[in-house]
């Protein structure tokens, strides 16, 4: 390991401050510590946010809600105005990791967390989001877990998050505070997709540091579902998931639709233009594969990963009726209703 230096934040400023000097934030460490271990990362600064006074989950006037940076991801999940309001957040939480990490896990760290592209963690071979201008491993290599939409020449890694999905069908904002002041950011623009920079995950700024999460009144409580399909049913990202919410009028059409995906982008995959195709539809089969193909235009496989074009189609279906008809993906069996 590389030496570092390591200090601890006092406040919000001190730790913009010293991020802003080349240090860099580690809240609970599940992710960072291990790419420093593997060699991927090699901060010469570590300033500790982890006791900031940034763990709190508070009700907005609103009818939202606001979820600090370092609330972890376990108590975010069992939070009861999550678990009553956004079962959808907490659904995809209990889909992520182990309980021992999501007891470490905050929420900061999670929007924060880097791809798991295996060229990514192997420093023996090319890849342009550890080090710019090297080349991608993973065109025209191993690409079972790679990306099928959004991809470029340059990179073809997907985002890992099951948290993020969530947060992007809820149309959560992100609170940053940066050395130039605060500023807010619509979860829709946080993450990028990798064009000809991918060692750019996002698009905070120098030294900017995450404060929190609102998310807004509308939950869809009712109907949503969570379906997370990887190789294994636990400890295992995600191949393919999707975030369905959907709110339905009193004669069961659909007033407002919205659905993310993950394991499948640079950043979860949302198209609003083709969530308004649903409003007014009857939930149904023939509806939501109509929809899936719309959110699934141009994609396009890379070998092994071509199966997950056909996966997402009928994994975008199943958590549509499974919203629908109020009937939720449970993530403690985890076997697909
Ligand atoms: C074995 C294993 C399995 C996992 N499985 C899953 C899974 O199935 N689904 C899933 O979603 N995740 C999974 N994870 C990832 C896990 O969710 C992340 O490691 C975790 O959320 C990162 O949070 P952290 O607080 O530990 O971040 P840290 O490791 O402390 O930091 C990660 C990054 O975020 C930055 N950062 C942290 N806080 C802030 C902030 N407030 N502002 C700005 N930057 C910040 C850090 O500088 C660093 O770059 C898994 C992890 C492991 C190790």
């Amino acid at each position: 390991m590389n030496p570092f230096r390591y200090e601890r934040a006092l406040d919000v400023d001190h730790a913009v401050q010293a991020a802003s000097q080349g240090g860099r934030f580690i809240a609970g460490g599940t992710n960072l510590l291990d790419l420093m271990k593997e060699n991927v990362e090699r901060p010469r600064r570590l300033v500790d946010i982890s006791r900031l006074n940034l763990d709190r989950i508070e009700p907005l006037s609103d009818g939202g809600l606001r979820i600090g940076a370092l609330a972890r991801n376990a108590d975010l999940a069992g939070h009861p105005q999550v678990l009553r309001q956004y079962p959808l957040l907490s659904s995809a939480l209990m889909a992520g990791a182990s309980p021992q990490l999501r007891n470490m896990a905050t929420t900061g760290g999670n929007l924060m967390q880097r791809t798991r592209c295996y060229y990514f963690y192997d420093t023996a071979t090319p890849c342009n989001k550890r080090s710019p201008g090297s080349g991608c491993g993973a065109v025209g290599g191993c690409t079972r877990i790679h990306a099928i939409l959004g991809a470029s020449e340059h990179c073809i890694a997907v985002h890992p998050s099951d948290m993020c999905v969530a947060m992007a069908a809820l149309g959560a904002t992100i609170n940053v505070a940066g050395p130039q002041g605060r500023r807010t950011i619509p979860f829709e623009e946080f993450h990028r997709l990798p064009g000809d920079a991918p060692q750019y995950d996002n698009t905070l700024g120098e030294g900017e540091l995450i404060t929190g999460v609102d998310l807004p009144a509308e939950g869809f409580a009712g109907h949503y579902s969570y379906l997370k399909i990887r190789d294994r049913l636990s400890y295992a990202f995600a191949l393919v998931s999707v975030a369905a919410a959907l709110r339905l009028e009193d004669d069961g059409r659909i007033a407002e639709a919205r659905v993310a995906l993950g394991g499948v982008a640079h950043k979860p995959w949302r198209l609003p233009d083709a969530e308004r195709m649903l409003a007014g539809e009857t939930p149904g089969s023939r509806v939501f594969a109509r929809f899936a193909d719309a959110l699934l235009e141009g994609a396009t496989g890379q070998g092994d990963n071509e199966f997950k074009i056909e996966l997402a189609c009928r994994a975008i279906v199943r958590a549509l009726e499974q919203a629908a008809n109020g009937t939720p993906q449970s993530q403690v069996d985890k076997r697909i209703a």
